[in-house]
């Protein structure tokens, strides 16, 4: 048995592991399967169709009763082209802050999480506390799908779920979903002496754009708004294209990717049926009459919904009853694995970790040892929960 764990040393263990989305990460998924071994819990491992990489899925306290599970992922963002002050790969404290890839997003949750671990074990817990920790989800919530197949067969599902992503500590309630797709679109190529025998591939791309942005437009304009979000509305954007050879050759393709930013009330199915109709109905033919080959293709590239927890869910009352400095409940605009634990297996969730979103993805990312401190506090004050009979 190690030396009673801190966050912090755990931390650095963590942050030692470059689990960039690109990479493997299962040596760190291996590390906290032994270090829970060491504390009598059986971690379930589910892993990635190709084996490489995997979640990690564990119960501390009764098996048969739903609990509170902590909820992060173990994939960080690549650091390349990043101008780092110290090794993006180990721990390093200044002025009170751990810098280090990850330290806020978000293995600072999943240490103070793994540093609980003790005291949950020792308590014992009248309800249990699930840790569900994933793969792939800075690369669209990808690995945590196995995941959520897995969940949907087990006998009991957790009740609630904190998603420890960076907000200060602070109890975020809802985030927008996303759909990104690309679109290719196929016309005729010819000399452009001769435009009016070829599709323009290009100018048929560029139309569709046209379509994608008025729409986006008319959000702006008509709504629906939700000013808990500081971009209240659902958005829409461009933003890859690609098309052309040559400009004295009509272009035969063009391709370009773009995405849907909801409101988790909006629905990006019908948006996305507006997009298509135009395409189907104001281009294609005008095309296929030229080249009956012609054709726009969409193709989806991932997407995950939004949250839309109510502020009269037990989820919300419990963790901000777990704060030792509570703020009012707000709502945050990147995603989040939230919405489709929500929205595949019904379990409502809040996010809420340490750090700030401000330093995810940069160089110099950092948790404050405050911040960390306060995770562990909150920590602490679950453990104190769980123990009583009937707190959730
Ligand atoms: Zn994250």
């Amino acid at each position: 048995m190690m030396a009673t764990p801190n966050s912090r040393e755990l931390l650095r263990q963590l942050v030692a592991f470059d689990t960039t989305s690109a990479n493997s990460n299962l040596a760190l998924i291996h590390f906290v399967g032994d270090y829970l071994s060491q504390y009598g819990i059986d971690a379930q491992l589910v892993p990635a169709a190709d084996g490489q990489k995997a979640n990690l899925y564990a119960t501390i306290g009764p098996q048969d009763k739903p609990g509170v599970m902590l909820s992060g992922h173990t994939d960080v963002v690549p650091v390349s082209g990043q101008q780092w002050r110290s090794d993006p790969f180990t721990l390093s404290e200044r002025a009170d802050k751990l810098y280090a890839r990850g330290s806020c997003d978000m293995k600072g949750f999943i240490a103070a999480a793994l540093a609980a671990v003790p005291a949950l074990v020792e308590a014992p817990l009248h309800t249990p506390v699930h840790l569900a920790f994933s793969y792939d989800e800075e690369v669209g919530c990808l690995g945590v799908r196995r995941l959520l197949d897995m969940m949907h067969d087990l006998p009991v599902r957790p009740a609630m779920a904190i998603i420890g992503e960076p907000t200060l500590m602070q109890v975020m309630v809802g985030h927008k979903g996303k759909q990104a797709l690309r679109v290719t679109v196929s016309g005729q190529s010819c000399h452009s002496a001769y435009p009016t025998a070829g599709v323009n591939a290009v100018e048929y791309a560029a139309e569709l754009i046209a379509a994608i942005r008025r729409l986006n437009a008319e959000f702006a304009r008509s709504g629906p708004f939700d000013h808990a979000y500081r971009v209240p509305h659902t958005t829409l954007h461009v933003g890859v294209f690609q098309g052309g050879t040559a400009l004295n050759i009509v272009p035969k393709h063009a391709q370009f990717d773009f995405e849907i930013r909801h409101l988790p009330q909006d629905d990006p199915a019908a948006v996305l049926a507006q997009i298509k109709a135009f395409a189907q109905n104001e281009l294609l033919p005008a095309m296929q009459a030229i080249s009956p080959q012609a054709n726009i293709e969409f193709n989806a590239l991932s997407s995950y919904p939004g949250l839309f927890t109510p502020p009269d869910a037990t989820v919300v009352s419990f963790v901000q009853g777990l704060l030792d400095h509570k703020q009012p409940t707000d709502k945050v605009s990147f995603g989040t694995e939230g919405g489709l634990f929500t929205q595949r297996l019904g379990i409502p969730a809040v996010v809420c970790g340490p750090g700030s979103i401000q330093q995810a993805h940069k160089p110099d990312e950092y948790v404050s040892v405050a911040q960390l401190a306060a995770c562990d506090r909150l920590m602490h004050n679950l453990v104190q929960a769980l123990r009583q009979h009937g707190n959730i």
